[in-house]
C-alpha cells in the first residue's frame, strides 16, 4: 500500500493506475477506523480495481474546538488495517495541504443540508461538502462509498453530486454495528465504560420507534415521548426525528411510505448519532380514496 501526502504524489498515483486500464474506488474517512470503515474499504474493491482511501480530519466541518482536539488520531494503525483490508492507496494530507492560504471556497447543499445536523451544527454540511468535492477532484473516482449511519450526509452528498454534475457513481453502505446495535463510530473509543453500556439506548430507542410505527401507531409525539421515557435518561437526545428520507422533512403522520428515524445524543462528553429506516403497515382500514394507493405502495414493496 502507497501512502501519499501531497495531491501531486496522489494524482501520479492515480493517473499510473489509470494508464494500467484499472478502475479507482475511493472512501473519504476521518480515520481511527473500525469494522464500519473496513467493510466501505472491502466494497470499494468489489466495484472497482484500485481503492483509494483518505484520511483527514478535516478541522472545519468541527463546531466544537474540543471535539476536533480529543478526534482519535492513530494513523499507523489505521494504515495496517487499510492493508489488510486491501487498500492500494492511502491518502493523508496535511492540513496546509487541503487549505494552503488563501483558499476561500465553500460548497453548501441548501434546504437538506440546513435542516437536522445542519440546523445543530452550523456550517457543518457546507465544511462537509467542500472537503468531499476537493477530495472527488483530487482523487477522481469511478466509484465513491459512504455509510448509511451518516444518512443525511449521504443525501447531501447524492444532491451535491447531481447538482455539479460530478462525474462520480456513489455507493451507500449499510451500517455496520456492534453485537449489542451500537452503530460503529470513532467516537465510540472516547466512551467509558459505563458510557458505552449506556450508549446502547440510542440504537434501542430507533428500533422501538421503529418497531412501534410497522405495529401501526400514528401519532410521533406518544411514540417519542414513549421512547425517550423507556430511554430512561440512559443518553441525553438532542434530537429524535421522523422523517422523509429523501427530503428530509418531518412526517407526522404515516401513510405507507418509508420513515427515516434519525437521533443524536450525548453520552457523557460524546455526542452520538444514528438512524434506521421505518416501513409502516397498510392500515388495516384503507383511508377514503386510497385504494388503489394501497395496491400500487404494495406492489412497489415487493
Ligand atoms: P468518518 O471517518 O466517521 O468520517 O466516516 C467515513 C465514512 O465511513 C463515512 O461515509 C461514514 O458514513 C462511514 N461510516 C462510519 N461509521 C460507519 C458504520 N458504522 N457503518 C457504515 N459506514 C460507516
Amino acid at each position: 500500500m502507497l501512502l501519499c501526502r501531497t495531491i501531486a504524489e496522489l494524482r501520479r498515483q492515480v493517473a499510473a493506475e489509470r494508464a494500467a486500464g484499472c478502475s479507482i474506488g475511493f472512501v473519504p474517512t476521518m480515520g481511527a477506523f473500525h469494522e464500519g470503515h473496513l467493510e466501505l474499504m472491502r466494497a470499494a474493491g468489489r466495484s472497482c480495481d484500485v481503492v483509494v482511501v483518505s484520511l483527514f480530519v478535516n478541522p472545519t466541518q468541527f463546531d466544537r474546538r474540543a471535539d476536533l482536539e480529543r478526534y482519535p488520531r492513530i494513523e499507523t494503525d489505521d494504515a495496517r488495517l487499510a492493508r489488510s483490508a486491501g487498500v492500494e492507496v492511502l491518502f493523508a494530507p496535511s492540513v496546509q495541504e487541503i487549505y494552503p492560504a488563501g483558499f476561500a471556497t465553500s460548497v453548501h447543499v441548501a434546504g437538506l443540508g440546513d435542516v437536522l445536523e445542519g440546523q445543530h451544527r452550523p456550517g457543518h454540511f457546507a465544511a462537509v461538502c467542500t472537503v468531499v468535492a476537493k477530495l472527488l477532484s483530487i482523487v477522481s473516482p469511478d466509484v465513491a462509498v459512504f455509510g448509511q449511519k451518516d444518512a443525511q450526509q449521504l443525501a447531501v452528498i447524492h444532491r451535491m453530486v447531481s447538482d455539479l454534475n460530478l462525474p462520480v457513481r456513489i455507493e451507500a453502505h449499510p451500517t455496520v454495528r456492534e453485537n449489542d446495535g451500537l452503530a460503529m463510530s470513532s467516537r465510540n473509543r472516547r466512551l467509558s465504560p459505563d458510557d458505552r453500556r449506556r450508549a446502547v439506548a440510542l440504537p434501542r430507542a430507533l428500533a422501538a420507534a421503529a418497531a412501534a410505527i410497522e405495529r401501526g401507531e400514528r401519532d410521533w409525539s406518544d411514540i417519542r415521548n414513549g421512547v425517550f421515557e423507556s430511554a430512561g435518561g440512559e443518553v441525553d437526545f438532542e434530537y429524535l426525528e421522523a422523517l422523509d428520507p429523501s427530503t428530509f422533512s418531518p412526517v407526522d403522520a404515516f401513510g405507507s411510505n418509508a420513515v427515516l428515524l434519525a437521533a443524536a445524543a450525548h453520552v457523557g462528553d460524546v455526542r452520538l448519532i444514528d438512524n434506521l429506516l421505518a416501513q409502516p403497515t397498510l392500515a388495516t382500514e384503507p383511508p377514503a380514496g386510497s385504494e388503489s394507493d394501497r395496491y400500487s405502495t404494495s406492489k412497489e414493496a415487493i
